[in-house]
């Protein structure tokens, strides 16, 4: 058994950031994650952040996990990495997996759980023909292993992540061959889609896939226009020669372990689907375990991380860390977190949060 105080399960910016926060209040740290390497979703992210400085704007995706493991915490955060939390038991116990079968139990005063979120996928014939992706994959072979995905692409999906994969894939030298979208209007940020619309990839709003063709692989991709009432038009259906279809779509919470732990759930729309109840501080009515970043609610990686430092400096208070520098680091980050969610942008994450406090506890 090992023994911690603080057990931070998954390494990607919300875990990284509560780990580097609770141990800079003085509390010792075991942080786990599934992957090679910790970074979560930015081992795969090689543009230029957005938002502000405060948030790593202008810092590739890719760089940002060495700035949240500095060097002067080393001594109190403990990483394992290709270490799975695969289990966990109503006596506060975790249980873990290191490599193919080097299992180990866990024993935590306290853990933040912060696994991210999972890709959404769509039913449409041929959906299961090698050469649908979703963009997740895509941006892993491309960017972490150096693989284009194939010759022509289409893109299912305007928001933020179907725009910079789609860009990247013609950076990449990959035609794109358009961007294809159900809702009225393109969900991600308008400078990302102005970059598509020069480089001459028309996105498609109302429109959708009804098929994807192919004897042996993806061949091509049906797409139509939809109606107000999200019905296919009849009549403007089109046939599009490519050999991937490309998915990006929305992104769940991975919120199986927290079930598993008796953690009360929500379903929330625009948070993602089903998200913990937790408090302000993000500490859910198990006592002991808070949650942070996407798994929490899907967002960005800049609320991530300040959700990482919320929940990692509420954390170390409990575990005895001085109360005026927690509560500093506190105020700090519920400042931060309405600054990002403030404006039209933050609209849908408000609404989302407003519905969770109908049920949160001690909020
Ligand atoms: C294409 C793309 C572009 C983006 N661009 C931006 C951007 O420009 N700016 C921005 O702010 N955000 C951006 N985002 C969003 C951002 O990447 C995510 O919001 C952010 O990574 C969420 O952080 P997280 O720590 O909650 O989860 P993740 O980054 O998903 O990390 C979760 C970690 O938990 C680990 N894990 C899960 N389950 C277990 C388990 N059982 N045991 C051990 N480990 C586990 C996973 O391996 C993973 O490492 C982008 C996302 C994508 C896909």
């Amino acid at each position: 058994m090992v023994n911690t105080d603080l057990l931070v399960v998954g390494g990607g910016p919300a875990g990284l950031a509560a780990a580097d926060t609770a141990a800079s209040l003085g509390i010792d740290v075991l942080l786990v994650d599934e992957g090679r390497a910790v970074g979560g979703q930015l081992v795969k992210q090689t543009h230029k952040f957005f938002g502000s400085g405060e948030h790593y704007a202008g810092v590739r995706g890719i760089d940002i996990p060495k700035l949240l493991n500095r060097e002067e915490n080393s001594q109190r955060v403990r990483i394992l990495t290709d270490t799975t939390v695969v289990g966990c038991y109503e006596d506060g116990v975790v249980s873990a997996l290191t490599g193919e079968d080097n299992y180990f139990k866990i024993k935590a005063k306290r853990a933040i759980f912060a696994t991210g979120a999972t890709e959404k996928f769509l039913s449409f014939p041929g959906n299961d023909l090698p050469g649908v992706y979703g963009a997740g994959a895509v941006q892993t072979l491309m960017n972490q292993f150096g693989v284009i995905p194939g010759k022509r692409v289409l893109m299912v999906g305007a928001g933020n992540i179907g725009i910079i994969v789609s860009y990247q894939l013609l950076q990449a030298g990959v035609p794109v061959a358009a961007v294809v979208e159900a809702a009225p209007t393109i969900g991600g940020y308008l400078v990302h889609a102005s970059k598509l619309a020069r480089a001459g990839v028309p996105i498609l709003t109302r429109h959708t896939i009804l098929e994807a063709r192919g004897k042996d692989a993806v061949e091509s991709a049906v797409i139509a226009q939809l109606d107000d009432n999200w019905q296919v038009v009849p009549g403007t259906e089109e046939e599009v020669d490519v050999d991937v279809v490309c998915l990006a779509v929305g992104l769940s919470p991975v919120v199986d372990l927290l079930r598993q732990l008796g953690c009360e759930m929500k379903y929330v729309p625009e948070l993602g689907g089903h998200v913990p109840i937790r408090d302000k501080n993000l500490k859910t009515a198990t006592g002991w375990i808070y949650v942070a970043g996407d798994v929490a609610g899907v967002e960005e990686a800049s609320a991530a991380m300040v959700e990482g430092r919320l929940a990692g400096a509420a954390a170390a208070a409990e575990l005895g860390a001085d109360k005026q520098e927690a509560d500093t680091v506190i105020s700090r980050c519920l400042a931060s977190l309405d600054a990002l969610r403030g404006g039209p942008v933050g609209e849908k994450i408000r609404s989302g949060i407003a519905k969770l406090e109908g049920g949160a506890v001690n909020a």
